[in-house]
C-alpha cells in the first residue's frame, strides 16, 4: 500500500465512493500564514481525500505555492496536488521545477495554461513555453510519466473559447496529450455539469470528472469570480442572493445551503468526486460537512 503523499488521485476519482476535495490557495502576504494554518489545522479535521494549493497568475506566489504545499503535506497530513501554469516558464523552467517536486514526494499536478498576469488581458506564452494547457501536459507526462495530471474542464465553456464544441476540442487534445483526470471550474446550475459529462462522455471521453463547487460566502465577490471565469450565476440563485447582499452571514447560510443542495444532487447523479473551493475558509466547509455527511468529515457514508 503507497504512502498517502504516494497515492495518484485518478484511482481514487474512479471508486465507487465519490470523492471530496479541497481548493486551497497561498496565503497573498506574509501576514497572512497564521490564517493560512488556523484554516489548514481545522480542515485537516474533516478528513478530505485530497488538497490541491493554486500557483499564482504570472507565477508571483510559486514560492508561496510551494512553501504552502509543502505545509499541507508534512505538517497537515494531506495528500496534496501542487498546481502548475504556463505563465512565465520556459520547457526547462517546467522540468526543473518538477523534477524537485517529484523529489519531494509529490505524485499528482494539476496542469493548466494559467490566466494572463496582472496587467495584461491576453495570454502570452513564455519563449520556448507552452502555450496551451495541453501543450503543458505532454511536457509533464513524457517527462514524468509515473505523475498523476489533471486538466481543467468548463461546463460553461472557457471565456476565450469559440464554442461549446471548440472547447470540448481542446478539452479532448489535454486528454489526448495524457491528462488522468479532468477537474471543472465552478458552477452554480447542476444541469449545465450534467450536460457537459454527457458531451465529453459521447466523445469518448471516460476520465473521471471531479465537480468544481464553490460556496458563495460573499454576494460581490462572487459576481467578480463569475464575471472573470465565465460561470453564471442563476436567477433563482441572484434572487434569493440580492436582497440580502450586505447581510454577510445570511449570505453565507444561503451560499453554504445552495452549494449543499447542488452536491446531494450530484452524488445522486453518481459524481466522480466533488472539489470545493473552500477560498481558505473553514467555516463554510465545516459547515457543509454538518449539512451534508451531518458529521464533521467530508466523506459520504457508505451505502
Ligand atoms: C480546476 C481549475 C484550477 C485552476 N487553477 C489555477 C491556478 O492554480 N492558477 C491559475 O493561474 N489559474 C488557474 N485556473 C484558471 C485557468 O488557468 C484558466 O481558466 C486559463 O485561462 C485556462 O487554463 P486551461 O489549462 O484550461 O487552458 P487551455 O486548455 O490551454 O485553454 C485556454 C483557452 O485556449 C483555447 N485553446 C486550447 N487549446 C487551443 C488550441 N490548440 N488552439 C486554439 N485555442 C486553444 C481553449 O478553448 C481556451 O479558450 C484554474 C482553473 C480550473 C478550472
Amino acid at each position: 500500500m503507497p504512502s498517502k503523499q504516494q497515492q495518484t488521485i485518478a484511482p481514487l476519482l474512479k471508486r465507487s465512493q465519490s470523492t471530496f476535495s479541497i481548493e486551497f490557495f497561498p496565503p497573498k502576504d506574509d501576514k497572512s500564514w497564521d490564517q493560512f494554518h488556523q484554516t489548514a489545522s481545522r480542515l485537516a479535521t474533516l478528513e478530505p481525500d485530497f488538497v490541491s494549493i493554486t500557483y499564482g497568475a504570472g507565477g508571483s506566489t510559486r514560492s508561496r505555492t510551494e512553501e504552502a504545499a509543502r505545509l499541507l503535506k508534512d505538517r497537515y497530513g494531506f495528500l496534496v496536488m501542487p498546481h502548475l501554469t504556463c505563465v512565465g516558464s520556459t520547457e526547462k523552467d517546467i522540468i526543473e521545477l518538477v523534477e524537485g517536486w517529484v523529489k519531494e514526494g509529490y505524485r499528482n499536478i494539476m496542469a493548466l495554461r494559467g490566466d494572463p498576469p496582472k496587467g495584461q488581458t491576453t495570454f502570452e506564452a513564455t519563449a520556448g513555453g507552452p502555450k496551451y494547457g495541453s501543450e503543458l501536459i505532454a511536457i509533464l507526462k513524457k517527462n514524468f510519466p509515473e505523475i498523476c495530471l489533471g486538466a481543467a474542464g468548463y461546463p460553461e465553456q472557457h471565456p476565450e473559447a469559440g464554442s461549446p464544441e471548440d472547447d470540448l476540442d481542446h478539452l479532448q487534445a489535454k486528454v489526448d496529450a495524457g491528462a488522468d483526470f479532468i477537474t471543472t471550474q465552478l458552477f452554480f446550475n447542476n444541469e449545465s455539469f450534467y450536460r457537459y459529462r454527457d458531451a465529453a462522455r459521447l466523445r469518448g471521453i471516460d476520465l473521471p470528472i471531479n465537480a468544481g463547487i464553490m460556496p458563495v460566502l460573499s454576494y460581490s465577490q462572487i459576481k467578480r469570480f463569475t464575471e472573470m471565469c465565465g460561470a453564471s450565476l442563476p436567477a433563482s440563485l441572484t434572487s434569493i442572493l440580492e436582497p440580502i447582499a450586505e447581510h454577510k452571514e445570511e449570505v453565507e447560510n444561503k451560499g453554504i445551503e445552495w452549494a449543499t443542495e447542488q452536491i446531494s444532487d450530484l452524488y445522486a447523479h453518481n459524481v466522480d468526486g466533488v472539489h470545493l473551493y473552500a477560498l481558505n475558509r473553514a467555516r463554510a466547509a465545516v459547515n457543509l460537512a454538518k449539512r451534508l455527511f451531518g458529521r464533521e468529515k467530508l466523506s459520504p457514508l457508505p451505502g
